[in-house]
């Protein structure tokens, strides 16, 4: 398999092989590229960003942490359905275990 690491603006090219010994990786100039090289080839992960509708304007939110990458299109349909928030706080929490992730989607901004 082969990735491009997103972990720097440096995008190192990644080949991630699976063999007897394990997963290796290679074309990483440094550890963080081993990290994601095994983690995009096994249980690929992303922060999610969106916006929802707060009183006149918006709120940014975001995961609290990197969600399975095959959750994402839950995680924004539960996003885009969940009630507007009564209140807005930076990193108030304004849904909990969204699409039973396991994360919560926090507040990053008013707008
Ligand atoms: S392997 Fe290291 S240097 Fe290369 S893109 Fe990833 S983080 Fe940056």
């Amino acid at each position: 398999m082969e990735f491009i690491c997103i972990m720097c603006p440096v995008g190192c090219h990644l080949t991630v092989s699976k063999t007897k010994d394990g997963i290796v990786v290679s074309g990483n100039a440094c550890p963080r590229g081993e990290l994601f090289g095994k983690s995009e080839a096994t249980n690929p992960t992303r922060m999610v960003t969106s916006i929802m509708p707060y009183k006149n304007g918006t709120i940014s939110v975001k995961t609290s942490n990197p969600i399975p990458k095959n959750k994402i299109k839950n995680v924004l349909r539960e996003i885009k359905s969940a009630p507007v928030p009564k209140t807005a706080k930076m990193g108030q929490i304004v849904i909990r275990d969204v699409a039973k992730t396991g994360e919560n989607v926090i507040v990053t901004g008013i707008n």
